[in-house]
């Protein structure tokens, strides 16, 4: 059987674009992409690229405080959103026109339309065209989602901050996972009066206890109203503001409030359980090892398999299912001991397992240590940092690193190779510390402050 293309890719985001771009490339398949919106996905589009931009952004007003100690005789005037806005937007026309051209230079057909699918080898574009694909990749990423609740729809998502005309001059933010936290990291930088409603008990679930205690309290010092505990209960509109009650009883009235409670795989409406397509229940896409599903021609990868929802690991997927089924070379993407960095202010850097969760697997030494850095302390900031290491006592191997420090994202891509190649504690030791700066705590910390 003939078929129009060796690969037809859903999707224009991370994941997508990596593989139909590599497959073209590297092995002269006949490729096609189809996207339905803009071309980079949620990272580039409305995700980490502009989150960083506006984390960028939001930081020079305390860097210009920080300067005066310095010696330099400045004032940080007001930030001025339509200027940044205007830029960041022009940033990101470029960045889609940089992945448009990746795609046309390496021969890929692309279709800026919906796709969906029709059969094990056909796909249905929105204007009805049916072409056929021997193996059809899906890659449509997610979409944040909101609760079901009165007067939802007044609250924006991450998908809206982007493309607010003005800051509101205050903000709520429901959640506390990623997303939330980095947001009220940046509104609070940019001097919108930030509330954050957290339900449980403590932000960034999952994550290394001490850590997260830390960056909620220098978020808290910082000026985020965090309420952890909290949730809404009811909102409505009041004149031009957003009128909400709270599990705690608190009524008040915000310029604007946001969802930041998850997001959720983009894969309704697309053809695949009637095709065979195997969903999970939060709609993720049911992929084995190889990333291939319950059809044999149809592959997925990305957070449409709500696997590690991370750029580099869509991309990361792409790149084994190129390997496995152009190249002849079977490949399973590793999602095993995954550096990440949140980008709250402090900023977060971890890789392998939390002290908590360490402990319930073997018996442990915990090294930590955490002070004030000389920068911030030199400009009279009492601001904290934090360096972690979660030793086994058997293999001596680290198991878990959490830096909680401005640039700890950048440190942590480090220590994860260390960690991912296996070092022990010993061989941190080995190393010789680099002076002066944070990070040498990591190879300087002597005694255990925890055993068990
Ligand atoms: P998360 O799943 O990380 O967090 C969702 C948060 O919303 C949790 O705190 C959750 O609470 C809360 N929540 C869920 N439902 C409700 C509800 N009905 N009412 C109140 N609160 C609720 O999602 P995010 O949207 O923050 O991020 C999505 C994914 O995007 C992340 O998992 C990550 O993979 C990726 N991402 C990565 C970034 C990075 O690498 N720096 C940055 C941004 C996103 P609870 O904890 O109680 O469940």
């Amino acid at each position: 059987m003939t078929f129009d293309y060796d690969l037809f890719v859903i999707g224009g985001g991370s994941g997508g674009v990596r593989a139909a771009r590599v497959a073209a490339q590297d092995t002269g398949a006949k490729v096609a992409l189809a996207e339905e919106d803009r071309y980079g996905g949620t990272c580039v589009i409305r995700g980490c690229v502009p989150k960083k931009l506006m984390v960028f952004a939001s930081g020079y007003g305390a860097m210009a405080e920080d300067a005066q100690a310095y010696g330099w005789k400045m004032m940080a005037g007001g930030f001025h959103w339509p200027d940044f806005q205007a830029r960041m937007h022009t940033e990101l026309d470029r960045l889609e026109g940089v992945y448009r051209n990746l795609l046309r230079n390496a021969g890929v057909e692309t279709f800026d339309q919906r796709a969906r699918i029709a059969d094990p080898h056909t796909v249905e574009l929105a204007d009805g065209t049916r072409k056929t694909a021997k193996h059809i990749l899906i890659a449509v990423g997610g979409r944040p989602v909101k609760p079901e609740m009165q007067g939802a729809e007044l609250a924006i998502t991450s998908n809206d901050i982007f493309h607010l005309e003005e800051l509101p001059k205050s903000m709520l933010i429901i959640g506390g996972g990623y997303i939330a936290s980095e947001f009220a990291g940046i509104l609070n930088g940019m001097g919108v009066a930030t509330t954050q409603f957290y339900r449980g008990a403590q932000i960034l679930r999952g994550f290394d206890d001490e850590a997260r205690g830390l960056v909620s309290e220098e978020m808290c010092k910082r000026g985020v109203d965090l309420h952890l505990g909290t949730n809404i209960l009811e909102m409505r509109r009041e004149g031009k503001g957003i009128w909400v009650k709270a599990t705690n009883g608190d009524e008040r009235v915000f310029d604007q409030v946001m969802f930041a409670t998850g997001r959720a795989p983009n894969s309704d409406n697309m053809g695949l359980e009637e095709a065979g397509v195997e969903l999970g229940r939060k709609g993720e896409v049911i992929v084995d090892d190889y990333s291939q599903t319950a059809v044999p021609s149809i592959y997925a990868v990305g957070d449409v398999t709500d696997r590690a929802n991370l750029t580099p690991v869509a991309i990361r997927e792409g790149m084994a299912f190129v390997e496995t089924v152009f190249k002849g070379n079977p490949t399973k993407p590793d999602h095993d001991l995954i550096p990440t960095a949140i980008f709250t202010q402090p900023e977060m850097g971890t890789v392998g397992l939390s002290e908590e969760d360490a402990r319930e697997q073997e018996p442990i030494e915990v090294y930590a240590t955490s002070f004030k850095p000389m920068q911030q302390s030199f400009a009279g900031r009492a601001e904290r940092v934090l360096m972690k290491l979660i030793v086994s006592q058997t293999t001596r191997k680290v198991l878990g690193c959490h830096i909680v420090a401005p640039g700890a994202g950048e440190m942590i891509q480090l220590a994860g190779i260390a960690v991912k190649m296996g070092a022990t504690k010993e061989d941190f030791d080995r190393t010789v510390a680099v002076h002066p700066t944070m990070s040498e705590e990591l190879v300087t910390m002597k005694t255990p402050v925890r055993t068990g």
